[in-house]
């Protein structure tokens, strides 16, 4: 059996990661996270009996424990909580399945340990992208990438040199508005925006993908992922999202990794890497498949995207920023204290702050994290009138 530890266990990755967990049959549960669904993380720790359990806030702890059955769990609260679990001995494997820049500290955490860590939570990269670089990646392969498009170049890497790579091409649905016209992004609602056409995921990156904020992060998890300039790092709108994403090579060939649109499949692959097992995955029909789109990107209609690689460039803050402001904008929206379209708009406001960063520091990180959330709070504040 493999040890595992899932950081974010109840939520759309977490859940599915469990899931690939049952039908493979040899991962053995360390710890099980979640924020504050209880309920769910009482059956998942009922079904699974980690040796612990985590739970954000301390007070929900009595809570849970008098309601799991079992004694043998060790419940746990707090960022410290996290931390802990992340770095256990005879971690086999840390997936890291949090939202937003929570889960920054929990990466460091498993690579400080040596555990290897599969990650699906790309605002760890995207704030602390540079110091993991710098810092903390000793070997190869520590961290295995969850995300789709990551997974699949990953992949389409692994038999090739660097130097035979012209680009690399993320691609995109677009999202449930790529065709509307801009000046309708006012009128988009909570309900609208949520409903994603190919993916069933947690709320922020649905939203984030509803205004390419999520292929702007993933840019910047590609830049450092792969170690490629920005340039190198391009972007596709493909509809079907069937081709999860494509190496252009230097011979003018594309390689491109092909298959149903189920997270499953990138999960299994870090969990069984670098074996390749059958999968209780969605399917693909070839027969069934009319076609294949491509379009341009619309850096002008979706600016978040064109903000990301600008603030991916200027490294710094400016990738700290752009995501913190970015989960404040997101959450005003989904309480429905701003409109779709002023989410880049509230962003932009506080991105023209920017500081060169010496010697960072997670401490730093989350200091200047923080004075972007305050000041977002601020923008929305003023500027739309709400709180
Ligand atoms: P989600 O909202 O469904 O789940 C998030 C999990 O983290 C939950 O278990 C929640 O309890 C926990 N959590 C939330 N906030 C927390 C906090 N502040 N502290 C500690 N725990 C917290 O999110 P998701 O859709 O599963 O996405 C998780 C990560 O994976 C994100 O970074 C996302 O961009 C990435 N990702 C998701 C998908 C997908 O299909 N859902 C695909 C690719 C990448
Ligand atoms: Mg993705």
């Amino acid at each position: 059996m493999n040890n595992l530890v899932v950081l974010g266990a109840t939520g759309s990755i977490g859940t599915q990661t469990l899931e690939v967990v049952q039908s493979l049959n040899n991962w053995n549960i360390m710890a099980l996270t979640a924020n504050t669904n209880i309920e769910l993380l009482k059956k998942q720790i009922n079904k699974f009996e980690p040796e612990y359990a985590v739970i954000m806030k301390k007070n929900l702890i009595r809570k849970l424990e008098k309601l799991i059955k079992t004694k043998n769990t060790k419940i746990l609260s707090g960022m410290e909580g996290l931390n802990y679990v992340a770095a256990l001995k005879n971690t086999d494997l840390v997936i890291n399945a949090l939202v937003g820049a929570a889960g920054l500290r929990p990466t460091i955490s498993a690579l400080k340990a040596d555990n290897k860590v599969g990650l699906a939570n790309k605002e760890s990269l995207v704030i602390g992208g540079e110091l993991i670089n710098d810092k903390y990646l000793t070997g190869e392969n520590n961290i295995l990438p969850v995300d789709s498009e990551h997974n699949a170049i990953f992949n389409l890497l692994k038999n090739h040199q660097k130097k035979d790579v012209k680009n690399i091409w993320l691609t995109a649905s677009g999202g449930p508005f790529y065709d509307l016209p801009a000046e309708n992004f006012k009128e988009v609602s909570v309900s609208q925006a949520l409903n994603h056409p190919n993916w069933d995921m947690g709320k922020k990156i649905t939203i984030d993908s509803a205004t390419l904020m999520n292929k702007g992060l993933e840019v910047i998890e590609a830049h450092w992922l792969f170690d490629l300039d920005y340039d190198k790092i391009k972007v596709i709108i493909h509809p079907e999202s069937i081709i999860h994403s494509l190496v252009e090579f230097i011979d003018n060939t594309y390689q491109a990794e092909i298959g149903p649109s189920d997270m499953k499949i990138p999960i299994q692959n870090v969990l069984t890497y670098p074996i390749i097992q059958e999968s209780d995955s969605k399917t693909l029909n070839l027969n069934k498949l009319n076609q294949l789109t491509f379009k341009t990107p619309d850096f002008d209609k979706f600016k978040l995207l064109k903000l990301a690689y600008q603030a991916g460039r200027k490294k710094g803050s400016a990738p700290i920023i752009l995501n913190a402001a970015n989960e404040i904008a997101v959450n005003a929206f989904l309480e429905k204290k701003i409109k779709f379209n002023q989410i880049p708009e509230s962003i932009e406001k506080v991105l023209n702050v920017n500081m060169k960063l010496k010697n960072l520091t997670v401490d730093k990180i989350f200091e200047i994290d923080s004075w972007a959330r305050d000041k977002t709070r601020e923008v929305i504040k003023n500027v739309y009138n709400n709180n």
